[in-house]
């Protein structure tokens, strides 16, 4: 639509005088990246959550822009063919789940196109589709995660509940069934529960900053079958009356590992505060992803789909291409999961990683595995290259830490810009890159395609049903042979600042790096 129609559209909805609470018809037409459905009332675009593409629906506005509006579904008057029934009876109330009432295969259809669309519109990468794999998604899409943190209330009746909180609020949506979390939950929130009610032990209010137990936090090891259980209190274990009873009752359930009652006394929306206590068993639980085998204790980052986990770094395995004589550099490592998985391949891993927690276990987990190969510094991923870099002596790449294959993992806001320039610089023949945010990735693969890259492979992996969530690995290859060259950084940070939108990134000096 151009402009002077797009005006008139919202020159008639000012004659329209379109109210709150106004009850109007959609046919919805698009989803976002969110998963809210999009119709339009004679032109003036709406946003309506639970919605699909297809669906005729009666809603009511709930908020006006100038440009657009929201509504609240009323009624369906003719479901979309892709539209199912959520199975799960409170999807529409928790804020967990956001699109069940999509059918599995076109979320991942979903999800997929918007990888493709990103990739187009922000990397300016035509021909996509030509380059992606089919999606990979869940054989069975239920009951596939790892870890779950319940928060504890208490309902009308003065009961304890537990169960997710609804949309954007800290009201509890009570339910001990999440369909999407291991099964083995219920029979812990129940006991937990009953307990609660027998000993007369309070749930945590928040806005009195009164009460006992705030959170239950569980974590089960899919391969190995051990769960821990973790009571988040306000307050101490000796404060948990009769918990030897709670811990009898727990302790009977099969596969209950650790049992942990975690402190946290602070003002605060974390839920975990520093102190656990380990009353039953170990201080952690196992578990395996491929051959390697995990120490996961209440604190530690752990995939929540280990599963999946196991396919999407996989695919980073295959797409590094490994012979065994390989240089590898693993950057925002976390725990080390995929440094560790390559190492399996490679001659020598080098990864980095912001958290020094998640380092610690990212070395335990290799002692705990007899893997030698593998070198973990705690840092900014975009210093310690640069620094290791440079160090290095240009004219003895496989002495020196240059690789043959970069794998990089960053949180949603990409790389950084001085890493990406770094990169370049090191001229590694494969870069491999996992992200959780498909407009960065486009973004930073752009830089990248610029100078001497070309993707080669893409693969969409859904590790989490049900939500709008993508995880994303993509292979690109270096073109040229050579590898000295001089990168001047002023023109990647020209393009960084311009292709950047609306995420902040410090600016950094420019700099020339010869290799
Ligand atoms: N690959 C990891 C998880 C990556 S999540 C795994 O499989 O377990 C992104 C990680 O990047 C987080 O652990 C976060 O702490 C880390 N991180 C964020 N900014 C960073 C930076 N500038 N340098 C290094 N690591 C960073």
């Amino acid at each position: 639509m151009n402009c002077s129609a797009r005006q008139a559209v919202f020159d008639k909805v000012n004659e329209m005088t379109l109210l709150k609470n106004q009850e109007i018809v959609l046919t919805i037409e698009d989803f976002t990246r969110e998963g809210e459905g999009l119709g339009k009332y004679q032109g003036f675009p709406f946003f309506v959550k639970d919605t699909v593409i297809g669906d005729k629906v009666r809603v009511s506005i709930t908020k006006l822009k100038k440009n657009y509006g929201y509504a609240r579904l009323i009624e369906i008057l003719k479901p979309s063919p892709d539209r199912v029934e959520p199975a799960c009876p409170v999807a529409r109330q928790c804020g967990g789940c956001k699109i069940q009432q999509l059918s599995y295969e076109k979320q991942l259809e979903f999800k997929w196109k918007q990888v493709a669309s990103c990739m187009k519109r922000i990397g300016g990468f035509a021909e996509i589709e030509k380059l992606m794999e089919p999606v990979y998604g869940m054989d069975h899409p239920w009951h596939f995660r790892n870890k779950a943190q319940f928060p504890i209330g208490t309902d009308r009746t003065g009961n304890p509940v537990a169960g997710f909180y609804a949309g954007r609020t800290h009201t509890i949506i009570p339910n001990t069934a999440c369909l999407i979390q291991a099964e083995v939950n219920q029979e812990i929130l129940e006991t937990i529960l009953q307990y609660m009610k027998e000993n007369r032990v309070a749930a945590y209010d928040e806005k009195r900053h009164q009460g006992l137990v705030r959170h239950v936090l569980t974590r089960v090891g899919f391969v190995t079958g051990q769960i821990m259980v973790c009571l988040v209190v306000n307050g101490h274990a000796g404060q948990l009356v009769n918990l030897n009873y709670l811990i009898d009752k727990l302790a009977q359930i099969s596969g209950m590992t650790s049992i942990v009652v975690n402190t946290n006394k602070d003002k605060t929306n974390r839920i975990l505060g520093s102190e656990c206590k380990t009353v039953w068993g170990k201080d952690y639980i196992e578990d395996k992803i491929g051959d390697i085998r995990y120490q996961i204790g209440p604190l530690s980052f752990f995939q929540v789909n280990p599963m999946q986990t196991r396919v999407l770094y996989g695919k980073a395995l295959e797409y590094a291409a490994l012979s065994g004589r390989e240089t590898v550099w693993d950057l925002y490592c976390g725990i080390g999961t995929i440094s560790l998985f390559l190492a399996q391949k490679a001659r020598q891993v080098y990864g980095v990683e912001v958290v020094p927690e998640a380092v610690e276990d990212a070395r335990r987990n290799a002692r705990l595995n007899h893997i030698e190969n593998v070198t973990f510094y705690v840092g900014r991923a975009e210093d310690v290259v640069y620094r290791e870099c440079e160090a290095a002596d240009p004219d003895d790449f496989h002495d020196k830490k240059h690789p043959e294959v970069i794998v990089v993992d960053p949180p949603r806001k990409g790389c950084d810009q001085t890493l990406l320039s770094t990169m370049l610089a090191m001229a590694p023949d494969r870069i491999i890159y996992v992200s959780c945010d498909p407009g960065t990735l486009a973004r930073d693969c752009r830089i990248l395609c610029a100078e001497n890259y070309e993707i080669k492979k893409v693969a969409v992996v859904d590790q989490f049903g049900h939500s709008c969530h993508v995880e994303v690995v993509s292979l690109l290859q270096r073109m040229s042979n050579t590898r000295e060259r001089t990168i001047t950084l002023d023109v990647e940070m020209e393009d960084y600042h311009r292709i950047v939108n609306g995420v902040d990134h410090k600016k950094r000096k420019n700099t020339a790096i010869d290799t």
